[in-house]
């Protein structure tokens, strides 16, 4: 067995070979915004301005959905204060970038930064780690869900990639508001309704069609975008009780300038071993990893980890394994066993029934 160690271990492993100004904020990030910004907003005005050709509104659509995408990237950053320090500006620049993706700031603060990191891959408490078979044995609706075959499993998986972010993000709210001292809820309240208001509030200015164009499709691109990352960062890796970042967590590879587009959001192991610094240096960071520690470390192209997710069932068990209750098969995860080039089940060894005599 591995030893595990917490994500603080190995950054103190890391920063003594860092350049001191990887532990700046960087505002010029802010530059790549203000860009998308534009672009976010000409395209809505293009759109609902113009009577263009459905092709036409359907580019533009692609072009504000990726831009809305990237956007909640560059709010994530900001709401680790590796753009600016300041706790307003912080929190005002993190609501402008997540606004398409209709989180506010407070919320994101608590979930992710708090928690997700906090207990990255925790069962019971990362509240973005998959469900374990426990968890599946004692719904009825969730075993009704995983007898369906596995092909169709996969399919509603990824098709539901396109709206599983605000669906998430909604439910987040719901969970986390009432964690919220009582005087700061009316500013999380705030924060929940007034992006879905003004984007709801659009659709009586610029007519149904133009609103789908503008917003609504832009939406379920940018849902897809974010979760394609969101899906690979963890789920592949094996749930843990020391949050080691290594164990848990997996960096995806994609072209150089999808990296420039989507603000480093690939080097996601590197984040988690440096939340508050800027993601322009995660290159320094990942070349460190590799070169301590090269076996430990989990790296795949997008498109192998995506083709991973598809072959994979997403019901941990025992916690380093993926199982398919239908087939009783069990998988390998990262650094058990899952080799993402070949994967091959194998007959689970146990009987169900001391499972369940376990729960
Ligand atoms: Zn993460
Ligand atoms: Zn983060």
């Amino acid at each position: 067995m591995k030893e595990l160690h917490s994500f603080g271990w190995y950054a103190s492993k890391i920063s003594p070979h860092l350049p001191k100004k990887a532990f700046k904020p960087v505002p010029a990030r802010l530059l790549g915004g203000l860009a998308y910004l534009f672009v976010v907003v000409s395209g809505m005005l293009a759109i609902s301005t113009f009577d263009l050709p459905l092709i036409l509104n359907l580019a533009i659509s692609l072009i504000i959905g990726t831009s809305f995408a990237a956007m909640g990237f560059l709010g994530h950053e900001i709401l680790h204060g590796t753009v600016v320090r300041k706790a307003w500006l912080r929190n005002f620049l993190g609501a402008v970038f997540f606004w398409p993706l209709v989180t506010g700031p407070r919320l994101w603060r608590k979930w992710h930064n708090m928690t997700h990191h906090v207990h990255t891959q925790d069962e019971e408490n990362d509240p973005d780690t998959w469900l374990s078979k426990d968890k599946v044995d004692r719904s009825p609706l969730l075993r009704w869900i995983y007898r369906l075959p596995f092909s169709v499993r996969a399919f509603f998986e990824f098709l539901s990639l396109s709206f599983t972010f605000t669906l998430h993000s909604t439910r987040m709210f719901f969970i986390y508001v009432k964690e919220f001292k009582v005087e700061k809820r009316w500013a999380v309240w705030m924060q929940f309704v007034l992006p879905w208001v003004t984007w709801i509030g659009l659709m009586f200015f610029v007519g149904l069609t133009n609103w789908l164009f503008i917003f609504l499709v832009p939406l379920l691109i940018a849902n897809a975008i974010v979760m394609g990352y969101i899906s690979t960062n963890h789920r592949l890796n094996p749930q843990v009780e020391v949050n080691d970042p290594l164990a848990n967590s997996l960096s995806v590879t994609v072209p150089k300038w999808i990296n420039v587009l989507h603000f480093n959001f690939s080097y996601h192991t590197e984040h988690h071993l440096f939340p508050s610094m800027s993601s322009k240096y995660y290159p320094l960071v990942k070349e460190q990893i590799k070169k301590k520690w090269p076996d430990l470390y989990h790296e795949m192209p997008m498109t192998s980890a995506l083709k991973a997710l598809w072959n994979t069932p997403r019901i941990y068990y025992n916690g380093n394994e993926l199982i398919d209750p239908s087939k009783d098969m069990v998988y390998g995860s990262l650094g058990h066993g899952l080799n993402y080039e070949a994967i091959e089940p194998r007959q689970r060894m146990e009987s169900p029934t001391n499972d369940k005599k376990k729960a």
